[in-house]
């Protein structure tokens, strides 16, 4: 999937998340809210704010596409998807395990603000992935809640997915970027998690660099074929990690090749 598919696909998950909490709000049958019965202390959170969680939470069905971003995120990864997306009035969004599900809670009103003052979406996906390195690095399973090392580790995995799936260095740190600058009890400041971020987009965009080299090289496709006057031969070509073949002409004057397209 290219860069802009997936901006595309983001764009769409985060519009239609909103339009499935409306939803939620109208029609109580398969699409209800429902209270969530979730020990507020067992809660990864993004943002120290433990404090803000109401005692009654809320959940609201997600829509499809975010549960689409969540298996991208793990799929560029390498993992197999098992995580429960709920729409909640958490104050940002929160890892935590309920009976056997991992679960990730988000904020639509929190993410959307977030997308607009970072104006761009992988601020949101960049968060989501947060709260799936929680649960892939088994910090939700001991009910401690955040703590300045795990969010520290959770923070590099986010940064290693928007890596991972074609996102810059800037669109990595988008989402750290829009945090105060101090730190709390439970999470460490800014700085330190810019730098876990930058951390793991940086072991991310190495290692594709490295994956592109062995999977795709430049080279030629075949051996070359006469296609009425004219000598053909296809090429692969590789940049980035995307592959394009392009079909080149022998040109008898100087022996050269030129590219047709
Ligand atoms: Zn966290």
């Amino acid at each position: 999937m290219s860069q802009f598919e997936n901006r595309e696909l983001n764009r769409r998950f985060f519009l239609k998340a909103t339009c499935g909490c409306f939803v939620g709000l109208g029609v109580t049958a398969s699409y209800g809210q429902e209270i969530l019965n979730i020990d507020r202390s067992s809660l990864c959170s993004f943002y120290p704010t433990t404090d803000r969680i109401p005692y009654d939470l809320y959940g609201f069905a997600s829509s499809g596409e975010a549960k689409e971003i969540v298996d991208k995120i793990v799929a560029a990864v390498g993992l197999p998807s098992r995580f429960k997306i709920i729409a909640a009035n958490v104050p940002n969004a929160s890892a935590t395990v309920v009976g056997s599900e991992r679960v990730i809670l988000y904020s639509e009103v929190w993410v959307r603000r977030l997308i607009t003052e970072t104006a761009t979406d992988w601020s949101g996906v960049a968060l989501l992935a947060h709260e799936i390195g929680h649960h892939l690095s088994g910090h939700t399973l001991d009910d401690r809640g955040s703590r300045p090392p795990t969010e520290l580790e959770a923070d590099t995995f986010a940064g290693f997915a928007v890596g991972s799936m074609g996102g810059t260095l800037e669109e990595a740190q988008s989402l750290f970027r829009a945090l105060p600058e101090r730190g709390s009890e439970t999470h460490p400041p800014r700085s330190a998690r810019l730098e876990a971020a930058t951390i793991g987009w940086t072991n991310a965009t190495r290692s594709r660099g490295e994956r592109d080299n062995s999977a795709c090289r430049s080279r030629w496709l075949g051996e070359a074929y006469r296609d009425g006057g004219r000598i053909l031969r296809r090429f692969q070509y590789c940049r980035n990690g995307d592959r394009t073949v392009r079909v080149a002409e022998w040109n008898m004057l100087d022996g050269s090749w030129t590219y047709l397209d």
